[in-house]
């Protein structure tokens, strides 16, 4: 692991080449210098994460995808409220949520960040950090970035988002997105393999769990992105199927925005896809309650 590799940087697959360690930014809009939004016990990820004390969430700033409806879209730049750490002070963020009772470390969009979370990954773990740690990201990475992590993150929480190429460069000016995102999910899976579930407590140790978030007016995108898995994967992984898209302010302000995003995602679309997975016979699934569509599943952030 090298801090080199922020600058020219092609720790993503923008590969913008920014100079990072110099003041610039490319794509994603982060220096090097490593800036976490928040931390907290964060109880709403999957049942199979976290247990009873929830999950030790960091949210990193910045993004390297930046989807126009973002869920998290307040801390997809530098929101100026975030507080800036290096690989120990990391590492020690990881220990005191762990004392706070976290059932596990979960990096909210770490991949910009990669060499020097890993670092901190490795020094939480020689010093004691038991918990899983899980990387929570957008699925459009590098393998070559990927790597960094490997023997370090014990659960890959990856989105798989878009199959058309139209559909990712109208999103998220990304055309190469699910050829990018299906090599990336291989890594993954190549480095924590088939889950593997803690009998007495139901918590899941390693494994993937790849999450689609349905949007409305893209039935058939998602249809395709449960095949895909279904065949690729099957049970030796989670799907997680997510009815939580909220039409954010900034695409309800913006009269440029495609008009299907401005709404709510249909119960009955949300329904058909969750019948499509059960029908191709997959077992390991998680879906949400409409309800979970809202304010409520997004964390205040500063
Ligand atoms: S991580 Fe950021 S600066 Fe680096 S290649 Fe990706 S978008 Fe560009």
């Amino acid at each position: 692991m090298d801090t080199s590799l922020y600058s020219p940087c092609e720790l993503c697959p923008r590969r913008c080449k920014a100079d990072r360690t110099n003041g610039k930014t490319g794509f994603c809009g982060m220096p090097a210098e490593v800036i976490v939004n928040k931390s907290m016990i964060h109880t709403g990820e999957e049942p199979v994460l976290g247990g009873k004390g929830g999950c030790g969430a960091v949210f990193f700033e910045g993004c390297s995808l930046r989807c126009i409806f973002c869920q998290n879209h307040r801390i997809t730049s530098l929101t100026g409220k975030g507080r800036s750490y290096d690989e120990e002070s990391l590492a020690k963020l990881f220990h005191e949520l762990a004392s706070e009772g976290a059932g596990a470390i979960d990096l909210v969009t770490p991949m910009h960040y990669a060499p020097t979370v890993a670092k901190a990954i490795k020094r939480a773990k020689e010093t004691g950090l038991k918990l899983p740690v899980i990387c929570n990201c957008s699925g459009y990475e590098s393998v070559s970035t990927l790597k960094l992590f490997d023997g370090l993150v014990d659960i890959y929480l990856p989105d798989l988002k878009y199959y058309s190429s139209k559909v990712s460069a109208k999103y998220a000016n990304a055309p190469d997105y699910f050829t990018t995102a299906c090599m990336a999910l291989d890594e993954m899976f190549r480095q924590v393999g088939r889950f593997e579930i803690d009998g007495s407590t139901g918590m899941m140790q390693k494994g993937m769990i790849v999450r689609h978030m349905m949007l409305p007016g893209n039935l058939f995108d998602s249809k395709h992105i449960i095949d895909y898995l279904v065949s690729r994967f099957g049970d030796d992984i989670f799907i997680s199927l997510m009815s939580q898209y909220t039409p954010m302010p900034h695409i309800l302000e913006n009269e440029k925005s495609p008009e299907e995003l401005r709404r709510p995602l249909s119960k009955d679309n949300y329904e058909k896809l969750c019948g499509y997975l059960a029908d191709l016979g997959q077992t390991n699934a998680f879906i949400q309650e409409m309800s979970s569509s809202g304010s409520l599943m997004i964390p205040d952030f500063n």
